[in-house]
Order: C-alpha cells, then sequence, then structure tokens
C-alpha cells in the first residue's frame, strides 16, 4: 500500500478534484490561456512567440506530470526492479516537439470531424487559432545541450526508448549551468562562447527543494580503535560540505502513458556557516567559499573522447555518484528490504568510466553506514554494476593520480586499494608468480613520479558485465586493452551492445516528410513502425517503382531545400547553395566533432584534390560542361566542435574554413564545388542537416570510432554513406547490404603494422595526396601566412602519420569516384540503394538495444500501464 500524509477522510475530495489531461484543442487552448495569464501574467495583448512556447511547454509539461506522477505510484506499488543510468552527459536537445510527438495518445478527430489529428497536430491548429505558429513556437526553445556528442546523445535516445518500453527507469546526471559551448567561427577560427542555456528559465524542469543532500570532500578518516583493518568500517570527516539539489525533467515514451525520470542535480551551498571565520571578522571569506560550491555543476567539461584529469571534474564525478546513490538507496530502504535484495531491485549502468566513483561509493556506504561486512558488501556491489566501454584509445582512459584521491576522498582511497588488493589477490591464485600480469591488471598504475588510479580497471572490477557498442568494438576491447581481463574473469563477462538512436526524434520529428512517406507506403496510418520497424522491410517492394522513387527524391530535394535555406541564415542572407541546381548537387556530410580519428582533414584534403583536378582540366583547356562529366556539382558541408584546448582540431577548421574561401569565389570553376562550415552542430541543427543528406562520411581510422551513431541517423533517414571498416559501419553493411554503402580504406587487423611502417620504414605517400599537401604548403588557402597549417602536412609526413591518411587517401577518392558515378549516371540505382538502406535500418533503433540490456545485462521487465 502507498502511504499517504492525507488522512483518510479527506481523500475523497482530493479525488473529486483529481487533475485532469487536457485531450483536445478545448482543453488546450483552456490550458494554454490559463497559463499565459497566470504562470506568466501576461495576456492577449502581449503574448509573443516566447510566451507562446513558455505556455505550450508548461500546457504540455501538466500532462505529463500528470502521468509521471501515476508511473511513479505504480511503481511504488508494484515495486519492481529499476534501472539507473548513470551519464555525466544527456545531449536532449529540444523537448517541446519530441514531446508532443510522443505524448499522442491515439489519433482523435478533428473539431469537423472529418480528419484523425495526432496531438502534435491538433497543438498547431490550435497555436494557429490562437494566432501561432507551431515552427515559430518550436524555435524558441533553447536546445539542452549537456553532452559532448555521441555518448551524451546516446544516453538521450536510451531514456526515450527506455520510456518507450515502459522499463522502469530514471536518468541520473548533472544539471550544468553552462553546456557545451556555442561555436562561433570568426576569420575561420573556432571561438567559444558560453552556453548559458538557461537565460529563458527552464519550462521542462522541476526543482525540488525538498531534496537536498549533502555531498562531503577532503577531511579525513578517523577509526575509533586505532589501527583495524581498513576493510572494517571507518568513520570519513568531510572537510567540505556541499549540498545536491534534484531537478527533475519528465521524459515521455512513444504511445504509452509512462513517464519517467531524468534527475540532474545541482550544487549549491549548504546553510551551515563557519563561524570560526566569521567570529575573525571574516564574513565576505565565509560567503566566498559557500559560493563556490555552485561551480561544482557551473560547466560541462567540452572534451570528446579526451581525459584532462582536473580536480573539479573529479569533485563532479563523485557529487553525481555520491547524491544519485545516496537517493537510489533511499529509494531502496523505503521497501524495507534486506541489502541482500538489492541487486534484484537495483541494476546500475555506467556510461563509461565518468561514473565509476559509484562502485567505491556503495561499498563505502554498505561497509561504513550499513556496517555489512566487506566481503557481503562487495558481492551486491558487484551484482549492481555494469559498465560500457567507449573508448580503445588511450588519451580517453580515465586515469586519477593517487595524490588527488587521498586529498579530496581519502575514505575512497583506502576502499580503492582494498578492492585491488582482494582481486590482484585472485589474480594471484589463478595466474601464479607472474607478477607482469598483477602489474598490468592492478587497478593501480606505478608510473613515476605520480601513481595513477585506472578507472576502467575499477569499472570492470567493480561490474558483472562490460559492454563494448559495437562488435568490432566489443571484440578489439577483449584483444586490446581488456585482453588480461578476460584471461582471469574468462569472456562471458565481456558482451557487445550496438548503439541505437530513436526513430522517434531522428524520423518522426527530424523528418516529417519521409516518415509521412513511409506511412502511406506501408500502409501504417498510426506509424507503428515507429516501435516496431522491422515493419520498413516493407519499404523494399518500392525500391524498383519509378513513381515512388520519384516522391521519395521530393523529399530529399525539399529537405535540401531546407538545409540550403539554414546554411543561407547563417550566412547572412546570402546563398551559398546554387538552388536551380539543387536536385543534381550531391550533399556531402560529415557532421561530428572534429578529432584527429574521425579524420575530417582527410575530407578537405579530397575537396582541395577536387578543386586542384577542376582546375587543371580547365587550364589544359576543357570546357566546363566537359570537367562536369568528370566532376559534377558538389556541396561539401562540414559542422563540428573542436575541444578548446585541442590545437590540431582547431586547425582543421580553419583549413576548411580557408578552403571554402578560396573555392566559393573562384568564379572559374563555375559552382562545381561549393564548401560549407556550419557553425555550432547541435541536436537542432542536426536534425535539419541529418536529413539533407545524399551522403555522409564515417571515416574514422578503423579500430578507433567505437560505434558511431551519426551513421544510423543518416542512413534512416535516407542518406547514403562513404565509410571505413569501422564501429558500427560494419554492421549497418551486415543489416542494408554491401551494395548499399560505400566502404574504403585499410581494415583494424592492419593498423598496427601501417603505423609500424611510417615509424620505422619508408612509406610512399600517393601522388594525390602530395598534390594536396603541395597546394597547402605553397600558401594557396593562407597566402598570407603560408606555414599556418604546417603541423597538419607534419603530422603525416614528419611524425607518423598516426591516424594514416596516407594509407586510405587513394582509395578514399577512387571510391568518391564511384559516388559522383552512381549518383550522377545511374540516379534510380542510386535512390533505389537508398530506400533499401531504409527498408532494412530497424535494427538501429535504440529500443532494440534497450531490449537487449534488460534482457542479458539488466534482468529488468517493463511494468506496462493498466
Ligand atoms: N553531435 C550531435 C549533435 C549529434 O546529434 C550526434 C549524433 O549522432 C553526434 C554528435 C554523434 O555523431 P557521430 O556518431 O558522427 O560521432
Amino acid at each position: 500500500a502507498i502511504d499517504t500524509m492525507i488522512p483518510l477522510q479527506s481523500r475523497a475530495l482530493w479525488n473529486k478534484h483529481k487533475v485532469q489531461k487536457f485531450e483536445d484543442a478545448e482543453g488546450f487552448d483552456d490550458r494554454f490561456i490559463h497559463h499565459v495569464e497566470t504562470t506568466l501574467a501576461r495576456s492577449l495583448y502581449n503574448c509573443d512567440d516566447l510566451a507562446a512556447y513558455e505556455s505550450t511547454s508548461i500546457s504540455v509539461r501538466d500532462n505529463l506530470v500528470i502521468d509521471w506522477n501515476k508511473t511513479q505510484q505504480r511503481l511504488t506499488a508494484r515495486d519492481p526492479k529499476r534501472v539507473y543510468y548513470l551519464s555525466l552527459e544527456f545531449l536532449m536537445g529540444r523537448a517541446l516537439d519530441n514531446a508532443l510527438i510522443n505524448m499522442g495518445s491515439e489519433p482523435k478527430p478533428n473539431s469537423n470531424g472529418d480528419e484523425l489529428l495526432g496531438t502534435r497536430d491538433m497543438v498547431k491548429d490550435s497555436l494557429n487559432d490562437l494566432g501561432f505558429r507551431l515552427e515559430d513556437v518550436l524555435a524558441q526553445e533553447p536546445d539542452a545541450a549537456l553532452g559532448n556528442g555521441g555518448l551524451g546523445r546516446l544516453a538521450a535516445c536510451f531514456i526515450d526508448s527506455m520510456t518507450t518500453e515502459n522499463i522502469p527507469a530514471w536518468g541520473y546526471g548533472l544539471r550544468y549551468e553552462y553546456g557545451i559551448f556555442a561555436q562561433k567561427i570568426i576569420d575561420g577560427y573556432q571561438i567559444e562562447t558560453p552556453d548559458y542555456w538557461l537565460n529563458i528559465g527552464n519550462r521542462w524542469e522541476i526543482e525540488r527543494h525538498e531534496i537536498q543532500i549533502p555531498v562531503t570532500f577532503y577531511g579525513y578518516v578517523d577509526r575509533p580503535d586505532g589501527d583495524t583493518p581498513t576493510t572494517d568500517p571507518a568513520q570519513w570527516i568531510g572537510g567540505e560540505r556541499v549540498l545536491a539539489v534534484a531537478y527533475d525533467f519528465p521524459v515521455p515514451g512513444y504511445k504509452t502513458t509512462t513517464v519517467n525520470n531524468l534527475r540532474l542535480w545541482k550544487a549549491k551551498p549548504t546553510t551551515e556557516f563557519d563561524f570560526a571565520k566569521f567570529n575573525t571578522g571574516d564574513y565576505k571569506n565565509s560567503v566566498d567559499q559557500q559560493q563556490r560550491a555552485e561551480s561544482i555543476t557551473a560547466c560541462l567539461y567540452p572534451n570528446d573522447n579526451f581525459a584532462e584529469g582536473k580536480e573539479l571534474r573529479l569533485k563532479q564525478q563523485y557529487f553525481w555518484c555520491a547524491a544519485s546513490l545516496h537517493d537510489i538507496i533511499r529509494r531502496f530502504k523505503k521497501t524495507q528490504r534486506p541489502w541482500s535484495e538489492f541487486p534484484d531491485q537495483v541494476a546500475i549502468q555506467l556510461n563509461d568510466t565518468h561514473p565509476t566513483l559509484a562502485v567505491v561509493e556503495l561499498q563505502r556506504v554498505l561497509v561504513d553506514l550499513e556496517k555489512l561486512p566487506w566481503a557481503e558488501a562487495w558481492d551486491i556491489v558487484n551484482k549492481t554494476f555494469a559498465y560500457t566501454n567507449h573508448t580503445v584509445m588511450q588519451e580517453a582512459l580515465e586515469k586519477w593520480p593517487v595524490s588527488l584521491f587521498s586529498r579530496l576522498l581519502p575514505r575512497h582511497l583506502e576502499i580503492i586499494y582494498d578492492i585491488n588488493w582482494f582481486f590482484l589477490q585472485e589474480v594471484e591464485k589463478k595466474f601464479p608468480d607472474n607478477s607482469e600480469l598483477l602489474s598490468r591488471i592492478s587497478i593501480i598504475e606505478e608510473v613515476y613520479p605520480e601513481r595513477l588510479i585506472r578507472m576502467a580497471f575499477l569499472a570492470i572490477v567493480g561490474s558483472h558485465k562490460v559492454n563494448g557498442v559495437a562488435e568490432l568494438h566489443s571484440e578489439l576491447i577483449k584483444t586490446t586493452i581488456f585482453s588480461d581481463f578476460v584471461k582471469f574473469y574468462g569472456p562471458s563477462k565481456f558482451t557487445n551492445v550496438t548503439n541505437g538512436i530513436t526513430p522517434r526524434r531522428w524520423l518522426k520529428q527530424a523528418n516529417p516528410e519521409l516518415s509521412k512517406l513511409i506511412s502511406e507506403a506501408i500502409n501504417d496510418p498510426k506509424d507503428d513502425f515507429l516501435l516496431d520497424m522491422t515493419k520498413l522491410t516493407k519499404l523494399a517492394e518500392f525500391a524498383d517503382d519509378h513513381g515512388f522513387q520519384q516522391r521519395w527524391n521530393k523529399v530529399k530535394e525539399d529537405n535540401k531545400i531546407k538545409l540550403a535555406d539554414l546554411i543561407k541564415n547563417l550566412n547572412n542572407g546570402e546563398d551559398i547553395i546554387d538552388r536551380e541546381h539543387i536536385n543534381n548537387t550531391l550533399f556531402d556530410i560529415q557532421v561530428k566533432r572534429i578529432h584527429e580519428y574521425k579524420r575530417q582533414q582527410m575530407n578537405i584534403f579530397g575537396v582541395i584534390y577536387r578543386y586542384l583536378a577542376i582546375k587543371n582540366l580547365l587550364e589544359q583547356g576543357a570546357s566546363i560542361e566537359e570537367v562536369e562529366k568528370k566532376f559534377p556539382r558538389k556541396v561539401s558541408i562540414f559542422g563540428g566542435k573542436s575541444a578548446p584546448g585541442y590545437y590540431m582540431a582547431k586547425l582543421i577548421i580553419k583549413l576548411i574554413n580557408s578552403v571554402a574561401d578560396v573555392v566559393n569565389s573562384d568564379v572559374a570553376i563555375a559552382d562545381l564545388i561549393k564548401v560549407v562550415f556550419i557553425p555550432d552542430y547541435n541536436v537542432s541543427k542536426a536534425e535539419i542537416i541529418i536529413p539533407a543528406s545524399d551522403l555522409s562520411e564515417h571515416i574514422s581510422t578503423a579500430g578507433t570510432e567505437a560505434s558511431g551513431t551519426s551513421n544510423m541517423k543518416f542512413v534512416m533517414n535516407g542518406g547514403l554513406i562513404i565509410g571505413t571498416v569501422d564501429g558500427a559501419n560494419v554492421e549497418i553493411t551486415r543489416e542494408i547490404g554491401e551494395d548499399n554503402i560505400f566502404l574504403f580504406g585499410n581494415l583494424s587487423e592492419k593498423v598496427e603494422e601501417l603505423r609500424y611502417n611510417h615509424k620505422y620504414r619508408k612509406s610512399e605517400m600517393p601522388s594525390e595526396l602530395k598534390m594536396v599537401l603541395n597546394a597547402i604548403e605553397s600558401g594557396l588557402f593562407s597566402p598570407e601566412n603560408p606555414n599556418e597549417f604546417k603541423p597538419l602536412w607534419d603530422s603525416i609526413k614528419h611524425h607518423g602519420d598516426y591516424y594514416l591518411v596516407s594509407d586510405d587517401f587513394a582509395s578514399y577518392l577512387a571510391t568518391q569516384e564511384l559516388v559522383d558515378q552512381v549518383f550522377h549516371y545511374e540516379k534510380s540505382e542510386w535512390i533505389k540503394k537508398c530506400i533499401l538502406s531504409v527498408a532494412n535500418v530497424g535494427f538501429f533503433s535504440s529500443d532494440r538495444c534497450i531490449e537487449e540490456y534488460a534482457e542479458t545485462i539488466w534482468n529488468v521487465e517493463p511494468v506496462k500501464p493498466e
């Protein structure tokens, strides 16, 4: 039975006034105007688009909160096992449009009774009647950009799918005041400006003043009985205390009334006062110190696939883990079950190693506070946690100095040492007298001048399952960075769950026209395919249908026009893209974080090669028409942020912009090539860019991209891929067929040998790349400073070409040539490939991922609404 504070005799009154959801246009209008006039204190005389956005959001949120409450009550009553997804990043983007799509119950007749409308269309019509355009209203919302890229967006797709699948799930993260920085391009250079996304408040969050959890740092460990072992209960007397305040974001699912919760923590000062300081008259200083508490959740660290190792970052991690665990434990304790049942009620998924401290914190709570024996506690911990690895790249693997831990988290350090001690004992038992193995596998790396804690190793030891995010990647972690652990634990602890994306946002919301065409073609008027993507296979029947191909192509063309409009807007109204030829201009897109391993440099070198080749032909007297036959029209579109301290990535951005300046203003090439860098790539821009692609580039050095998720988004939106045999590209090929993807380049098995060759032997550089590098060195793209891009060519010519651009460049160009051929001369074949790709993309729905996690890792069941 659910406890309630309300006396029995009062409940009838509560039930009589039960808050109702709006169900129709009338209901929405009513709620909308109510919120304009009361919550916003405005009226019809001063309700602008922003006020309309706010009022619509609050009205929609009301509905979600009603279902949110019901979901939580249902779960409290049934008390099933819950999943807690711990992620330091949730790259949510905008909430309103997604909520309108997801929360829609069955479509209802419109006011004339002549059409069935889903919630989104109903609200659209209502807003229209009230004097607003839905598009303008939606555009008011700032992106919730609390993430860097793939990892954060994955977490966002996962909570969408967990809710859609009625899995009892909570997301836990941090409520950064500043999300990922906004990128400006000034003179071709990336400039970072703060993203104060809360500037206009946030209508989606519910601040929980009543949930304030104290979190401590620094201090010392107290042992009442002198020198008892560290595995016995001890008391940590913290030196600094802050409070974690909960902010809740309701997460709607598609075609379900389940609404899950994303709980983000904000740090704030305690109300305790440092009287010692106060008494010495240092009032100002004592307030300042309190103020610093807020810095813990001020800012998202803007690195993707790179561990920076700053003290504040570790503080963020502990703050978040401690608060989240406290909350999870409080919820568990309400049921009065014994501790042994904790793993039957709680599954905690670690999204990368960022939340690994939760493993240590749970062990601390169980041993120090709950007084469980060490081994019993450790058994509970181990059964509770599972860890997702996202990378094999050394620079991205978190390692924290022991000295930092001993200052910031002294008790946790002791516990880590003990975890390691017990672990190494087991290793020693299984593999006696192998000191090399012990030092390789130890959680502590003994390096001069500073010992380091290997967080990935701690996560493995503390978890019952470890998964990679695509088949190739999951195999790679077993044979490289974690091979010793496979030897010790056996292979069954390691598994694969290939990433996925939510088709609600990335198909229905981002590409409403394609979604509509699909639902018509497969005769699925209620869009059930968004829940069961195997229904898409029916599309294959239309792959050769000329009329259908034309409709398909028209959708693509319209989406390309929308992207051209966005680019025009970003370019102060100047059109870069030739509208007249938009249908036969190939949109070649690479949008993702800028990283040497993702090889945007290879893409722009390819553009330079094309430009030089065109110029050569023209110089030899060829006409533009003749040149166009060999190098048909193409727009190369780039977007993505570099980490602020990543020099080479920033230089790549500058090179792209410099090439754009030269190529776009060269009238001699008559618009055959255009180069565009779209500033400030984020989720909202992705929703416009991805549906407009003919071809997208996923060209990482083999073995470096764990999965990639934008590759799946591009395919789901009817674009083809040029890519390396890396990450999820491999499985995309398996699903859609090798005829429908343009693969090239060396395989991951060859990478080590190729790197060795660069280091110790002479490797030959292809002539095309020589030509490109010569042009850059000549100052063609930086006449004032011919050496500007020296580090880029040096990295290839003199520093071992770690990312193997010279090894893959020739096959990259050859494959691009094939792309041109099919797009321009076999258009019907091209469209057929696109249709077949979408028909077989179903595997990459994040619903499938969540089912796999639920079954093979979490052991949780859905709890469906009655
Ligand atoms: N950034 C944003 C805004 C995204 O929407 C995505 C989507 O997948 C990514 C980054 C990840 O891209 P990729 O998988 O190409 O690294």
